[in-house]
């Protein structure tokens, strides 16, 4: 019966048009990708193949026995190491090579079998064993063409099983994506088994390659445009697919500290000029130093580079050349700008074993700890954190709302002019059972990703509200209490009415309240933020302005806020040594001053340093030199000794 080759024509036709996208698409880097396109690109040879020995079938031309041979030999082989390679694809979209140990997969279930199959198909052309071209030139399958069914089926299970163990790694999508090929194939085998003139074996492998490039292979999805670089959603899934399997890697995070004011100078087109600089300069050095490595764009200045296997031999030389790369000046039209790049490593998963924890503890490294020009390590910065415990925080906080563990406690804030404490900041602290005390550093912001700093913040205003509706509280001659509001509460459209009423209830005035509120770059949620601070202000609380010189500082925005009070962190405080820098210092003092707004002074330890900024005739001190933050009654206790004998209010019983 004549052979029917248009199936496979139509076969060719997408498998080409699948390998041109898969390049301008860009799905050419990394391994599930290489591996696709191995199998896209065996798939067109075994087609070719295919095409050819169907015409020379169907010619039936004895002289062109050879030619049938060769075709058949060619197809059959080709053919039958997709399922391999299919098997090597699946492993690398479960990223587990490392599971295999010291036998690559890729040995086992490429280059073993494809041994395997050609000697095979070259003893067939003595024996006649698969297939044979008679006198007529007219195909037979021989006696054992079944064997390499049965080792298709064989490769084939293997991968379902394979997807099944590890199906907590995929999305739906992604695992009906990767499984669908086999019933699809399953079914052109039998057509073509029962039917061998209808060659439909190959269309369907291609219709289940566009079809797999369709759910599985979207470029969109994990890649950043303007970098060319994977994209956030990438270094997620990868990483998250890494931290499940144990998978022993090395991640070099590259965050550019000064990428946020250089964001706010630059035009769209320069600052993506400027990554692409970078981008382009690190897959430069990964690849001159010829290492596999994934290269990742965060976002807002933020790079990973992760490297595994015998790649990680090469981490220390790739993070020490990426961070002399990025040091000296970069042109951008006409301008030349300076990185302040961090640049540190992360043995995983021996330093950081989770992906909240990786996410966490490179979020903002420059705010953590300070910039010294050298490659870091994760190792030296974790000691003196306690990153352990990240996984974790959202099960600790809401242990400790339901277990009460929540305390506040109390740092004095002296008044320079009147030479007398005149407040203090109420600070949250949580002491677990399992880990002891924890960080608000570190809480706070797990307690803003879940939602629970609303509840948090509620209970340190109501606990400093019950504390200055007390007897004590007048007692101590303190003016106010400053309470830290964190930005999630200032977005909520309640809060006003939650603060005011809440101030009701203990029957106390908003004077005796500090509102302490941080800059935010984020100007779509500035309207409710606002809109809470005016109706705050109208009811008769101030704010404070916290955290001034860390980060983001919008001189202009903060211009235009309702500040009583600017807090200089302690970070911007301790620039006052540096010769250069304390000239800054001076000048935003300064200013602060000649915009007729107050300044508190935080993390002053030491008299020097108290001293340099009275000089400045700052009006608050706070810091450890006064004293550290104390439970309520040690800090009653505090504040009654540091008033003078012939002031001291002595309660009448
Ligand atoms: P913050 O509001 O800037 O608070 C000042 C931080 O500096 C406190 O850290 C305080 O203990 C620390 N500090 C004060 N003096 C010194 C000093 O002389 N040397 C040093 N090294 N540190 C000093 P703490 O209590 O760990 O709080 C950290 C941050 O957590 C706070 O920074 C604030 O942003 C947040 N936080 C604390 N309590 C609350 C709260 O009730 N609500 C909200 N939303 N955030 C809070
Ligand atoms: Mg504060
Ligand atoms: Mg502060």
């Amino acid at each position: 019966m004549e052979r029917i080759p248009y199936f496979d024509l139509c076969a060719i036709l997408i498998l080409i048009f699948m390998l041109v996208a898969s390049i301008f698409r860009r799905m050419t880097k990394g391994i599930i990708n290489r591996y696709y396109i191995d199998v896209v690109v065996i798939s067109v040879a075994a087609t070719v193949f295919d095409i050819f020995s169907i015409y020379i079938d169907n010619a039936a031309i004895p002289g062109l026995h050879f030619f049938s041979v060769i075709m058949h030999t060619g197809y059959l082989f080709m053919h039958n190491i997709t399922t391999p390679f299919y098997v090597v694809y699946i492993i690398a979209h479960t990223d587990t090579f490392h599971k295999f140990g010291k036998l690559h997969p890729e040995t086992c279930f490429v280059i073993i079998p494809s041994f395997i199959y050609a000697a095979i198909l070259a003893a067939n052309i003595f024996t006649g064993w698969i297939f044979y071209i008679d006198d007529d030139c007219v195909y037979h399958r021989g006696p054992y063409m079944i064997v390499f069914y049965m080792l298709a089926f064989a490769f084939c299970l293997f991968s379902v099983i394979y997807l099944f163990i590890y199906r907590r790694l995929f999305n739906i999508k992604r695992f009906i994506a990767l499984l669908s090929i086999f019933p699809a194939l399953g079914a052109a085998v039998i057509v073509q088994f029962i039917f061998p003139h209808i060659r439909i074996e190959m269309f369907a492998v291609a219709l289940m390659l566009i079809f797999i490039a369709m759910f599985i292979h979207r470029p969109e999805e994990f890649i950043d445009y303007e970098t060319g670089l994977n994209k956030f959603s990438a270094y997620a899934y990868d990483m998250r697919k890494r931290f499940s399997t144990d998978k022993p890697m090395d991640v070099i995070m590259i965050n550019i500290s000064n990428y946020l004011p250089l964001q706010e100078l630059l035009s769209y087109d320069n600052i993506n000029d400027l990554l692409k600089v970078v981008a382009g300069r690190l897959s430069i050095i990964c690849r001159t130093a010829k290492t596999e490595a994934y290269i990742y764009y965060l976002d807002k200045g933020r790079f990973r580079i992760v490297l595994s296997g015998s790649d990680r031999n090469n981490t220390n030389y790739i993070a020490e050349t990426v961070n002399a790369a990025l040091k000296p000046k970069i042109p951008i039209n006409n301008m030349e700008l300076t990185l302040l790049a961090y640049v540190c490593i992360a043995h995983c998963p021996d330093e950081i074993n989770d992906f909240d924890m990786i996410i966490t503890f490179g979020k903002d490294l420059s705010s953590k700890f300070p910039y010294t020009g050298k490659v870091m390590f994760a190792k030296n910065l974790l000691e003196n954190t306690r990153y352990d415990l990240v996984g974790e925080l959202e099960s600790i906080i809401e242990r400790a709302a339901d277990e009460n563990r929540f305390e506040v406690y109390y740092q004095p804030i002296y008044s320079v002019n009147e030479r007398r404490f005149r407040s203090a900041e109420a600070l949250i602290r949580l002491r677990d059972e399992k880990y002891g005390f924890i960080s608000p550093e570190l809480f706070i912001p797990a307690a803003e990703k879940n939602g629970s700093i609303l509840k948090i913040g509620m209970f340190v205003l109501e606990e400093v509200c019950r504390f200055i509706a007390g007897d004590e509280f007048k007692e101590l001659g303190l003016d106010y209490i400053e309470v830290n509001l964190s930005v999630i509460q200032c977005m909520q459209s309640g809060l006003a009415g939650d603060i005011i009423a809440m101030l009701k209830k203990y029957d106390i005035s908003p004077e005796t309240i500090n509102l302490e509120i941080t800059e935010t770059a984020d100007s779509n949620t500035q309207t409710i933020i606002s809109e809470n601070i005016s109706s705050l202000l109208d009811a008769g609380f101030t704010f404070s302005l916290d955290d001034f010189g860390t980060g983001y500082s919008n001189m202009q925005r903060m211009a235009s806020l309702p500040l009583k009070i600017i807090k200089l962190d302690k970070t911007f405080v301790d620039f006052i040594r540096d010769p250069k820098l304390n000239v800054m210092v001076r000048n935003t003092v300064k200013m602060i001053k000649s915009m007729e707004m107050e300044i508190v002074v935080e993390g002053i330890e030491t008299k020097e340093l108290a001293e340099m900024f009275k000089a400045l005739r700052c009006e608050y001190i706070q810091g450890y030199y006064y004293s550290k933050p104390v439970p309520r009654d040690k800090f009653v206790d505090f504040i009654r000794e540091s008033i003078p004998m012939d002031k001291r209010i002595v309660k009448s019983r």
